[in-house]
C-alpha cells in the first residue's frame, strides 16, 4: 500500500509555479492575482481562506482578501463581483463558499467573469469541461487529477466509482476520469443517497473516489484487494482529546482500508493540500491568458 502524499505533491506543484513566476516577471509580464471574497466569519471559511491566500504569498501570487459582512446584501455582493470582473490586474475570482442563505450561490458564480472562475464553477467553464475543451477545472477534482498523474496511476480502462454527485466534488470528477485523456478513460460509475448495492458496485471498482460527506462511511469490505481509494471527505467531528475539540475525519476507514489498497489518500494531508494547488494552477493559467490577450 503506498500513501498518495498530498502535501508531498502540491509542494511540488507550488514549487513549479514558483519558478515559473519568477518566469514570467523576468519577461517583463504581470504575476498572477487572486482576489477572494469571503462574506461571514464561519471557521471553516476562515481557515480554508486564509491558506489560499498563504499559498498565493508562497508561489508569488498577488492575492487579495475581501471580507464581507455575513448579513451584506447580495446586490452589494455582485457589485463588488463586477467590480473584480472589471480590474484588469484581477485574474482569478473566487468566493468562498457557503454563502449566508440570503444569498444566490447560483447568481453568485453566475456573475463571475468566465475568464477569472478560477474554481471552475461557472456554466461556462462546466461546459467546457464536459465537451473536453480546454477549461477551469473545479480545484478539487483537479487537485485529484495532479495527484493521480505524479504517482503514474493508470486510469485507461479501469472501473472507477464516484460516491457523491455533488457539482463541485462528484459530478465533475465523474466527467474527468471518464474523458479521452490521461488521467481519464475510465469507465465511470457516479453513486449517490438513492443507489441501491453501493457496497456490490464498490467491490467493482478499481479506484474509488468518496465524496459524500460521511466520516468513514467505506468500509474495508467495500473495498477489492488493490483498489485505489481516494478520500474527498472532511468532517469536522467531536474530539475532547483535541485542543480545537474536534477532529477532522475523511469518508474512509483509513485503519481498515488501507491495507487492501494499492493507494490511499490519508485525511487530512490528501485531497485538501491538492484542492489548494489545483487552485493556484487555474489563477496562473487564467494569469497566461490575461497575458496573451
Ligand atoms: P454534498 O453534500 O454537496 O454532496 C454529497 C453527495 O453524496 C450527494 O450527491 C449525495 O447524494 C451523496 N451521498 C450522501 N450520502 C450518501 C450515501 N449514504 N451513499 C451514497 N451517496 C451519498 O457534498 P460535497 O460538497 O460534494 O462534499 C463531500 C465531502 O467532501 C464533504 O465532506 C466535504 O467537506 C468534502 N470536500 C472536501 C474538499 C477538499 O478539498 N478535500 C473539497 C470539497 C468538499
Amino acid at each position: 500500500m503506498k500513501i498518495m502524499d498530498g502535501k508531498l505533491v502540491s509542494q511540488a506543484v507550488k514549487d513549479d509555479l514558483r519558478k515559473k513566476v519568477q518566469e514570467l516577471e523576468a519577461s517583463g509580464m504581470k504575476k498572477p492575482h487572486l482576489a477572494a471574497i469571503l462574506v461571514g466569519n464561519n471557521g471553516a471559511s476562515e481557515t480554508y481562506v486564509a491558506s489560499k491566500v498563504k499559498s498565493c504569498g508562497e508561489v508569488g501570487f498577488t492575492s487579495t482578501l475581501i471580507r464581507m459582512d455575513a448579513a451584506v446584501s447580495q446586490q452589494d455582493l455582485l457589485k463588488e463581483i463586477t467590480t473584480l470582473n472589471d480590474n484588469d490586474d484581477v485574474d482569478g475570482i473566487l468566493v468562498q463558499l457557503p454563502l449566508p442563505k440570503h444569498i444566490s450561490e447560483q447568481v453568485v458564480i453566475d456573475t463571475i467573469s468566465a475568464d477569472k472562475d478560477v474554481d471552475g464553477f461557472h456554466p461556462e467553464s462546466v461546459g467546457r469541461m464536459v465537451q473536453g475543451l480546454p477549461a477551469f477545472y473545479p480545484a478539487t477534482p483537479y487537485g485529484i487529477l495532479l495527484m493521480i498523474e505524479h504517482y503514474g496511476i493508470e486510469t485507461k480502462g479501469k472501473h472507477a466509482v464516484v460516491i457523491g454527485r455533488s457539482n463541485i466534488v462528484g459530478r465533475p470528477i465523474s466527467i474527468l476520469l471518464n474523458r479521452n485523456d490521461y488521467p481519464g478513460n475510465c469507465t465511470v460509475t457516479v453513486c449517490h443517497s438513492h443507489t441501491h448495492n453501493l457496497k456490490d458496485i464498490c467491490l467493482q471498482a478499481d479506484i474509488i473516489v468518496a465524496a459524500l460527506g460521511r466520516p468513514e462511511f467505506l468500509k474495508a469490505d467495500m473495498v477489492k484487494e488493490g483498489a485505489v481509494v481516494i478520500d474527498v471527505g472532511i468532517t469536522r467531528v467531536e474530539d475532547p482529546s483535541k485542543k480545537s475539540g474536534f477532529a477532522i475525519k475523511g469518508d474512509v476507514d483509513f485503519a481498515s482500508v488501507a491495507e487492501k489498497c494499492s493507494y490511499i489518500t490519508p485525511v487530512p494531508g490528501g485531497v485538501g493540500p491538492m484542492t489548494i494547488a489545483a487552485l493556484l494552477m487555474n489563477t496562473y493559467k487564467a494569469c497566461l491568458l490575461r497575458n496573451k490577450k
